[in-house]
């Protein structure tokens, strides 16, 4: 059998009195009449109430929660482990159209039936808008599914290209030896499931621990996953102290892989805990990471100003700034700057409105929780002590949610600390340079930070967008001409980065695919 074509799920619009608008509101409505939620942990199938319940707030009204969630002691880490390794034989076993067939059942369920309360769950819990829910909740949440059923797919297909007479070569593609573990952040319910579902997807089993900030939106994914067929064991849901239940994973002889995104620094401290570990497994981890970002655009002086200003308040604003793509270092021309950037910009930013999702008119809503929002507006002050002036906003109010104004910081040292160090949060750092000085703006560029994620270049001149293409080779593991260094869509931009960014085995496209398998070879002879 052959997997049909995939498409990108179309994105809705939610126009006033349609009828889409009316389907998410009263899920919005109905979510706020029963929330707070309560979320067991999944071991094999059976809900388990450990009886160590912590909160999930919401950031625009952290006087509420929307779920309370069980986390996993070690006992439950562990029967979920021994679990997910007697569900392996059976699942690895199952033909791949069956397999497939859940991964794809799995998508429509996100599309259709689940679309509204996977959008609401992730608006209330996360802090979302309508736009940036849509994108990720139901949007790049179908996309990973399907299309990771057409990469597989194609990743099965790769064969080697000759054989001799009597023989016949070819290759399997197996799942790993032994469990992989899956930890995913809170900025994108979409990671949510690509983190499990993708290594899933091609026979592995795994045990998540989802973002203690996201749990109930990846609470709803791992049930849609169980409502389209998916095994039980096969995906183990252990929301829980994250250090104890990563550790005891990590500590385990059977732990095959780990599954990563979140910050930097935690990623290494977990790579050096496994190359401690090492002699205890039966073989190499693979390990795959997505970490932060410190993403640039460069203007040059033959770019369009009123697009590159429009592309950078998206780049830095747009879900306030927690993206690990949003851009936050701007270099601007100054030529252009003098003659209509800067203006334009300051409007553009004077126009965002912040505030709770539920007015569908704000274009930004909270930041995550308390410590982002103190270490956002500590970068801030960090940030003026150092000589940068704040051009517009800088100020927060976190009196019922954690709400920061967008910020734009107009710098003259291009290494002070908000160009070098990822803030997470809605502020932008500007440096103006010399016309003359663009090739040194990109050696700039290349050598400020350690992360190389995103980058866009804006240029009309095609020698300047090759130059920087060139220069930047290493500085961004996704590059955009002319347009904003966020929102690359699966199938179309395959997402990820190097240096400090991760492993750069992009997300949404085939490369994925071959860390989570183990090929091997098998020449018969007639
Ligand atoms: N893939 C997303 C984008 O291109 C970013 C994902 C992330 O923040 O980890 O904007």
């Amino acid at each position: 059998f052959k997997v049909p074509a995939v498409e990108n799920e179309p994105m809705r619009q939610y126009a006033p009195g349609s009828a889409e608008r009316q389907g998410l509101e009263a899920a919005l409505a109905q979510m706020h009449k029963e929330l707070p939620f309560e979320v067991p942990c999944i071991v094999n199938g059976k809900s388990i109430k450990t009886g160590n319940v912590a909160k999930q707030p919401m950031p625009a009204d952290h006087a509420n929660h929307i779920c309370t969630y069980h986390e996993a002691d070690q006992a439950t880490v562990s029967s979920a482990i021994d679990g997910a390794l007697a569900a392996k034989t059976e699942w690895e076993a199952m033909p791949w159209n069956d397999r497939a067939a859940i991964f794809l059942r799995a998508a429509d369920l996100v599309s259709g039936k689940y679309r509204y309360k996977l959008l609401a769950s992730t608006m209330l819990g996360q802090g979302k808008n309508i736009w940036q829910a849509e994108i990720d909740a139901a949007a790049e949440l179908a996309d990973f599914f399907r299309f990771g059923v057409k990469f597989v797919e194609e990743l099965y297909q790769q064969q080697p290209v000759k054989n001799s007479p009597g023989v016949w070569n070819r290759v399997e593609y197996r799942p790993l030896e032994g469990f992989v573990l899956a930890v995913s952040p809170f900025n994108f319910t979409a990671i949510g499931g690509n983190l499990p579902g993708a290594p899933a997807l091609v026979g592995n089993v795994v045990v998540w621990k989802p973002s203690p900030m996201a749990t109930y939106s990846n609470y709803l994914v791992y049930k849609i996953l169980e409502e389209a067929g998916l095994p039980h064991g096969v995906i183990q849901f252990v929301p829980g102290p994250p250090a104890e239940v990563v550790a005891q994973a990590i500590g385990h002889p059977s732990f095959a892989s780990l599954h990563f995104t979140g910050s930097t620094f935690v990623f290494k401290k977990l790579w050096k805990d496994i190359a401690n570990n090492l002699d205890t497994y039966k073989g190499y981890p693979r390990i795959v990471g997505e970490t932060g970002g410190k993403n640039f655009h460069i203007v040059h002086s033959s770019a369009e100003v009123n697009n590159a200003v429009l592309q950078a308040v998206r780049g830095a604003f747009e879900y306030q700034g927690q993206k690990c793509s949003a851009l936050s270092r701007l270099y601007v021309s100054s030529s252009l700057w003098k003659n209509g950037f800067k203006d334009k910009l300051l409007q553009e930013v004077a126009k965002i409105k912040v505030g709770s999702h539920l007015d569908f008119g704000n274009f930004m809503g909270p930041v995550i929780g308390k410590p982002a929002f103190d270490k956002i507006l500590g970068y801030i002050a960090k940030a003026k002590d150092a000589g940068g002036e704040v051009l517009i906003g800088g100020t927060g109010d976190d009196s019922k949610g954690y709400f920061i104004q967008p910020t734009v910081i107009l710098s003259k040292d291009p290494k002070s600390i908000t160009f070098v160090e990822e803030i997470f949060g809605p502020v932008l750092s500007v440096y103006v340079y010399e016309d003359a000085d663009y090739e040194k703006t990109l050696e700039l560029i290349d050598t400020t930070t350690s992360y190389g994620l995103t980058g866009a270049i804006f240029a009309s001149d095609r020698k300047a967008l090759l130059l920087a293409t060139n220069k930047l080779r290493n500085a961004a593991g996704n590059v955009y001409y002319n347009e904003k260094c966020t929102g690359a869509v699966v199938g179309q931009q395959p997402f990820g980065g190097g240096r400090a960014s991760g492993t750069n085995d992009k997300a949404g496209s085939i490369s994925i695919f071959y860390r989570f398998v183990s090929a091997r070879s098998i020449k018969e002879n007639f």
